[in-house]
């Protein structure tokens, strides 16, 4: 299966860092597009000065339907909100193709802390969370796992990049047979 990870608005030197992780996680190949991504201004609700997830989902869904790709998960660099939530850190076709990772709050640059590290496993956690729901994995009740529904950086912190016992057995179960494509 392949993975593309896909920049949004503009370039994002720590996604080639995302590669080695992801590809461990879920034994896919991993690319990086080539192009930066520029989803329409349509997306952007004015009133709320934030981007609008379901929006963005739908760019990206229409514009990779044909991408010869198990999954399509893209990087943006603004907040981003969902119906429901006041901000989201990411956003997913549940069972689907396409995810968005929004970094803008995960930086702890942007808290007063520069810390690549702590910015780097909070991508790595994003980023295995989003493509678990691709995949068709819901939300996990076990704190510590992966797919647990991280409300606060605090909570993301928290947790584990890595999927449950349960929730790595449902990974195995969901995933196609590697022949299928
Ligand atoms: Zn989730
Ligand atoms: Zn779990």
């Amino acid at each position: 299966m392949r993975l593309l990870l896909v920049e949004l608005e503009r370039h994002f030197p720590l996604l080639t860092k995302l590669k080695q992780p992801l590809a461990e996680t879920f034994g896919f190949e991993v690319e990086v597009a080539r192009e930066i991504y520029a989803p329409a201004y349509g997306a952007f609700n004015a009133a709320r000065s934030q981007w609008d997830g379901e929006n963005l989902l739908r760019q990206l869904s229409s514009a990779f339907q044909h991408a010869p790709y198990s999954a399509v998960l893209a990087f943006f660099p603004y907040d981003l909100y969902a119906k429901g939530y006041r901000r989201a850190f990411g956003i997913a076709e549940n069972n689907g193709k396409v995810a968005v990772v929004a970094y803008h709050y995960l930086d702890p640059a942007l808290h007063g802390n520069p810390d690549e590290e702590l910015f780097l496993r909070r991508l790595v956690k994003k980023s295995v969370h989003e493509i678990g729901h691709v995949i068709g994995l819901p939300h996990c009740t076990r704190p510590y796992c992966v797919m647990n529904f991280a409300r606060t950086l605090l909570f993301l912190d928290r947790k584990q990049a890595a999927f449950c016992s349960k929730c790595r057995f449902l990974l195995g179960a969901q995933r196609p047979a590697e022949s299928v494509d």
